[in-house]
């Protein structure tokens, strides 16, 4: 027979008799995140236990006892007299207390008891873990816990309505979110930023579009003129009576956020940011100018958010004041400052190869700001990012789950007690789930083995297919070290040419081997085709520029080719339906259209031109063409083009001076920042498609691109190892229309492209 939880239990009467083995007590009033724990327990232990057998220390029936019960209070257990944070699992005979300190300590004991001793995991908002039914054998237990970092926060994207659930079964202290973003009081409420924001707040307190005509001297004087606004100015920090202002605008908003608050039964915010708009415009009056060349731009900032803090303080001594390390605030402070006691400077790391570990020389410029500054701040909180955010690039696999270990430690080492994760997009971002697990784990306790953590993971999500999913992330992790992988957090897409060939042919055919062993398991099926689709993408960008004519084919690049056809056919297959059961997923389906149209294109050979018979050559379709100037630019079909399609230039009259002729072509060397070759084309050779050449033969950069046009329109990377560094000639395939390249054409004004060819000399 099921357990099914009654109402009467929840209320503290006497449950009813039945042969079941463990019952659930609360408080007689519980308090909202009592319910809930109440609630989860009873809901997963029915899963787990169901009608088996659950003991403790020999004995059975087991009573649980969550919350602030008489227990509770015997063993000196109360929310009140435990630390905030603090969770308690004991085994008192045939009793377990589950209780915790604060507002969600109560919660961590539940979750920590289905976590730990039940072995269940929540994934995402949409996947958990939870074994089959089966009898417990636990022996006494007495465990406590209390997460190591204070503020633990994951910026995350197409969230589920409920999931702030999902934060707080993994103990993240808060779940994102702008203003005043309180979870509920049934969550236990969260560690909240106040309003108005968690960053970038001067022109919240301070609206530049308010006070800027009023009293222009509030705000930064920059070239001559006091300015302001989130993206152009910033406040004049030295100024008595802008100083006074933002202090009285920052105690408002602390009262008025209490009282929100408490009626939502919540604790109160517990940080207050000050810190920058978003720009560099700090300001030069003589006084600021003076402060910040005695302290630093940091020790001049300091100073004023020291002040704010001390002021704060004298009312509210529990509170934080957090500022931001960014920009001109990068580097210390010097001349004696540094941050009060109370105060918390969040360090942006914009600088680091999230591939590689923290302690790695790679990473050398954001450990330096983070080891320095940890001697001017008591608390530093960390900005940190999860993934890529480069156009298409965003999901190409980086196994940065391996440093995640050093990454914490060394966080913890350097006074580092809080980190915002930006980590979006969980239906492209690379193994999402599982570094999200990380992530919530080591939270909590930097110090446990990573290894065993991945191999749990991979075990519970994976099954039978988890060796080869685990081979495959090391592979890439191999792969990053020998050839110097870096991905930063805006990364250019030839950035992971770090995965080689034999790399690529290596991870698909151990992809294939993990489909075999869940063959016949529908979800663990799908979570490997999920975590298979940014090799699948990968796969078909690396073949892409490597569509390579030879008079002696070498075999892998047909096994790379024939790859990517079935890379291809597998998205196309497979990737929606993983999205289907999200309640957010607002144009995720039309942006996997688009990249499939991209990655279709990738793997069709064409015919090979008449005047290339005989050659060998590298071929460039225009799906691997890129411009800037996005509105211009068009991927259209085009029945006069071999191809069947052309990167089309729009060449309106107004933006016709910068495309008009002569046509531009060269190469551009990215590393040395030089060009290698140019030339130009005063005129069309003739209507419809014609071979436009560099002259001579060009020996390739390592790290270059073939532009046309003009230096920073259409351009071809050249990135790739396989044809850097090596002698090719250089021909485009480039048609005109319209009156502004001949005369008596009726056409618009259009410049098409349908392909580049890197053509290996003749002998
Ligand atoms: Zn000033």
């Amino acid at each position: 027979m099921r357990f099914t939880w009654s109402l009467l239990a929840l209320l503290g009467m006497p449950s009813l008799m039945m042969a079941q083995s463990y019952f659930i007590k609360g408080p007689e009033v519980p308090k909202p995140s009592e319910k809930t724990a109440i609630q989860e327990m009873t809901d997963y232990l029915a899963r787990r236990i169901g009608d088996k057998t659950l003991s403790i220390g020999g004995k059975t029936p087991v009573t649980f006892q969550i919350g602030d019960t008489e227990l509770a209070r015997q063993q000196k257990c109360l929310s009140t007299e435990l630390e905030d944070e603090r969770w308690v699992i004991r085994s008192v005979g045939d009793q377990i207390l589950i209780n915790g300190g604060g507002t969600r300590g109560v919660l961590y004991a539940a979750y920590h008891f289905l976590e730990d001793f039940c072995d269940i995991h929540w994934w995402s908002d949409y996947e958990e873990y939870v074994p089959q039914a089966s009898s417990l054998t636990l022996d006494t237990l007495n465990e406590t816990g209390k997460p190591v970092f204070l503020y633990r926060d994951i910026y995350r994207t197409h969230k589920s309505p409920d999931s702030a659930k999902t934060a707080i079964r993994n103990r993240l202290n808060r779940d994102g979110g702008e203003g005043l973003a309180l979870l509920p009081a049934e969550l236990g409420g969260s560690f909240a930023y106040g309003s108005p924001s968690h960053t970038h707040t001067f022109d919240r307190y301070i609206p530049f579009e308010k006070y800027g005509t009023d009293h222009p001297e509030y705000f930064s004087l920059v070239n001559g003129i006091r300015i302001g606004g989130q993206l152009k100015g910033q406040l004049c920090l030295t100024n008595p009576a802008l100083k006074q202002m933002f202090l009285s605008q920052i105690l408002r908003n602390i009262k008025q956020d209490k009282e929100i608050a408490a009626k939502k039964g919540c604790p109160p915010p517990r940080i207050y940011d000050v810190s920058m708009n978003d720009n560099r415009n700090i300001c030069t009056c003589d006084q600021c100018k003076a402060e910040q060349e005695q302290f630093n731009p940091s020790g001049h900032y300091l100073k004023f958010v020291n002040w704010i803090a001390g002021e704060v303080a004298k009312t509210y001594p529990d509170l934080y004041i957090s500022t931001l390390a960014y920009f001109y605030t990068e580097p210390p402070p010097k001349g004696g400052v540094r941050a009060a006691d109370n105060v918390i400077v969040k360090l942006c790391d914009t600088r680091t190869n999230q591939a590689a570990s923290i302690l790695e020389k790679d990473n050398k410029i954001f450990f330096d700001f983070l080891t320095s500054w940890k001697n001017y701040a008591k608390n530093l909180f960390i900005w940190d990012y999860a993934i890529t955010f480069t156009q298409g690039v965003t999901g190409f696999p980086f196994a940065s789950e391996f440093h995640y270990g050093d990454l914490y430690r060394t966080y913890h080492e350097n006074n580092v007690t809080g980190v915002f994760w930006e980590h979006e997009r969980p239906h492209v971002a690379d193994f999402y789930e599982l570094k999200f697990f990380l992530e919530t784990k080591l939270f909590e306790d930097p110090y446990q083995d990573v290894e065993k953590l991945i191999n749990l993971f991979m075990d519970r999500y994976y099954g039978p297919a988890a060796k080869y999913m685990l081979e495959y992330r090391r592979t890439l992790d191999a792969a990053r070290k020998k050839n110097s992988g870096f991905i930063s957090w805006f990364p250019p897409i030839d950035a992971f040419q770090y995965i080689r060939k034999e790399d690529i042919i290596k991870c698909q055919s151990l992809f294939d081997e993990a489909e075999k062993t869940v063959a016949d398991d529908t979800v663990r099926f799908a979570r490997v085709r999920h975590g298979r689709v940014g090799l699948d993408r990968l796969t078909c960008h690396i073949a892409n520029p490597l569509i390579y004519h030879s008079l002696q084919k070498k075999e892998t690049d047909g096994q790379l080719k024939r790859l990517a056809v079935e890379a291809c056919k597998r998205v196309a297959e497979t990737r929606a339906s993983w999205v289907e059961k999200w309640s957010n997923n607002k144009g995720i389906l039309q942006q996997f259209e688009n990249e499939l149209a991209v990655m279709s294109m990738e793997i069709e050979e064409k015919p090979i031109p008449p005047e290339l018979q005989g050659r060998s050559f590298y071929d460039f379709y225009p799906n691997c063409f890129q411009n800037h100037q996005a509105n211009l630019i068009k991927l259209v079909d085009d029945a006069e083009s071999p191809v069947g399609k052309a990167f089309r230039t729009d060449v309106d009259p107004e933006k016709m001076k910068y495309y008009d002729l002569p046509f531009g072509m060269g190469v551009y060397d990215q590393r040395n920042t030089k060009t290698i070759i140019s030339t130009k084309f005063d005129k069309p050779y003739g209507k419809g498609y014609n071979w436009y050449k560099l002259p001579g033969i060009i020996h390739l950069p390592k790290d270059g691109y073939v532009y046309l046009t003009r230096a920073w329109t259409t351009k071809v990377g050249l990135s790739n190892p396989e044809i850097a560094e090596r002698d090719f000639e250089i021909w485009a395939s480039v048609k005109f229309t319209g009156p502004k390249f001949f005369a008596d054409s009726t056409d618009k004004n259009y410049i098409y492209i349908d392909r580049v060819v890197l053509v290996e000399p003749q002998k």
